[in-house]
């Protein structure tokens, strides 16, 4: 039977502080719930020989190919400010598989049972939590943001205690490399540098490996990290997105999105918006994401000091004016994203006054973000008697001006802005319901949404129940689950 597994696992070959050999903990009775198939083509993987059963065999841990050895990785993590030492506390990496010899992808069993990193926690993972990383991150990664993947999820026919009894599963999650923030803060914690050269070179080496003979690569590493979250975070700001859980070992130095807790969509505008229980103060709100982002990269260039220069004033120096850039880069970027959200060429002096003013109008009128955008397009069913408002009216006379300069016209400014605004968006109302019809055995509700993410900047006929704003304003979301 040839899947196509093409495994090489250059992470097992590190030293081993940086991560636990440990199996899998088997499973009562592996179902599977999901296949992603496009990604397994993409990633030239073939299914199509095995039932069902031998699937979930294979991607609950219970029978595991050839040629991977599975590990816990080692990282720490700064959790709403506070230093851990942290670690796969429920997963483990089957290996790096090559597709076409040439990329590489970690591929990373998500509620697998317990391993030295556990700490009080079971190993697991409950299905609901899983099925939505799987709804979300798709949803991502076709709104052209990048972000782990989601493979499979398996159902383990087991039961988890959480609040109360739920059915365990695990979720398959593919990645360009799981090298964390938290990694970094890990290795410097121990304070060996011979460790810290290895993951930098290492890190290099599988990411950026234009700098690979630079003079000096952690500098320049920090750069191009800094560099790939900014882009990261401004394409959040442009979808809506809140992340929920940004402790630095849910930072990729990738510049993937990755561990999907209790992340949600914005629907009416409100820079304010936090949807986690646990964030009480607000550290993840949406307009907090940029800052945030800042300080997990200085994080990091705290683990790079002793790599940037043997004369540590001088690293904190050179490292200091890198982050400070920080605002400076994110400010024009952001800036720059926004005119594209509403198909403005060029620049003019009072571009941030319209955007600005834009955006406070939605907060004040409770407006919804995505679907003011697709109003603005002219080409979405969306009706709202709220864009009858006459500070509105009056706003879109500016932008239609706007429009004009630089060369622009209708026409090219609606192409500009329909590649940058999403028609949808999971609705938190909409993945609920999935949810729920999913933990009761109909996954048809899951389909129908996952197809239409998938398509998020096509204009797609009768899916307005999907556009529609949830009525629920106090929707909560939840973590470590
Ligand atoms: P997360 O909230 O998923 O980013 O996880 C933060 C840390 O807690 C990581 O070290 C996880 O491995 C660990 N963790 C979360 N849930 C569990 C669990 N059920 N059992 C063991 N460790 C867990
Ligand atoms: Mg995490």
């Amino acid at each position: 039977m040839t899947i196509g597994w093409h495994f090489d696992n250059t992470y097992l070959k590190l030293s081993k502080t940086f991560r636990e050999e440990i199996k899998p903990t088997p499973v009562h009775d592996p179902n599977l719930v999901i296949l992603n198939e496009e990604l397994a083509e993409d990633l030239k993987l073939d299914f199509s020989k095995i039932d069902n059963k031998d699937l979930a065999k294979l991607f609950s841990g219970n029978v595991l190919p050839n040629d991977t050895n599975t590990i816990a990785q080692a990282y720490a993590g700064h959790q709403f400010g506070h230093f851990t030492m942290l670690g796969d506390g429920r997963a483990v990496l089957l290996g790096e598989h090559l597709v076409n010899n040439t990329k590489r992808f970690d591929i990373q069993f998500k509620g697998s049972g317990r391993t030295s990193f556990s700490r009080s926690g079971d190993g697991r993972a409950v299905l609901g939590p899983m099925l939505r990383e799987y709804i979300i991150s798709e949803a991502i990664h076709a709104l052209n943001i990048p972000t782990t993947r989601s493979l499979t999820v398996v159902s383990t026919g087991e039961k988890v205690v959480r609040e109360n009894l739920l059915p365990g599963a695990i979720l398959t999650r593919v990645a360009s490399s799981h090298i964390r923030v938290g990694t970094f803060q890990y290795i410097a914690a121990k304070q060996n540098v011979n460790d810290l050269t290895t993951l930098l070179d290492y890190t290099v080496e599988r990411h950026y490996p234009e700098i690979q003979s630079s003079k000096n690569k952690a500098l320049d590493l920090l750069s191009l990290v800094m560099e790939k979250q900014c882009q990261l975070v401004i394409n959040w700001m442009r979808v809506g997105f809140i992340h929920g859980v940004m402790n630095t070992d849910n930072m990729t130095l990738s510049g993937e999105t990755i561990d999907y807790g209790p992340c949600a969509f914005i629907d009416h505008y409100d820079p304010k918006t936090v949807f986690s229980s646990i964030d009480k103060f607000g550290r993840y709100s949406f307009s907090n994401q940029p800052p945030i982002t800042k300080w997990n990269l200085a994080r990091l260039a705290e683990c790079l000091i002793p790599l940037i220069d043997k004369n540590e004033d001088q690293a904190i120096k050179i490292a200091t004016e890198i982050i400070d850039n920080f605002q400076n880069i994110y400010e024009i970027k952001w800036l720059n994203m926004m005119r594209d959200k509403l198909g403005l060429f060029g620049e003019d002096k009072d571009d941030l006054e319209l955007i600005n003013n834009l955006l406070n109008w939605m907060q004040s009128n409770q407006a919804d973000y995505t679907n003011t955008f697709c109003y603005l397009m002219n080409i979405s069913s969306i009706q709202d008697q709220i864009y009858e408002d006459k500070d509105f009216i009056d706003w879109s006379k500016n932008w239609e001006k706007r429009i004009l300069i630089n060369g622009g016209n209708k026409e090219n400014s609606l192409e500009l802005m329909k590649k940058n605004n999403p028609f949808v968006i999971p609705r938190n109302h909409k993945v609920e319901e999935a949810l729920e019809a999913a933990n009761n055995n109909d996954l048809k509700p899951i389909y129908d949404l996952l197809s239409i993410l998938k398509k998020p900047y096509t204009k797609q006929v009768n899916i307005e129940k999907f556009q529609t704003p949830s009525k629920n304003q106090n929707y909560q979301t939840f973590c470590g689950t």
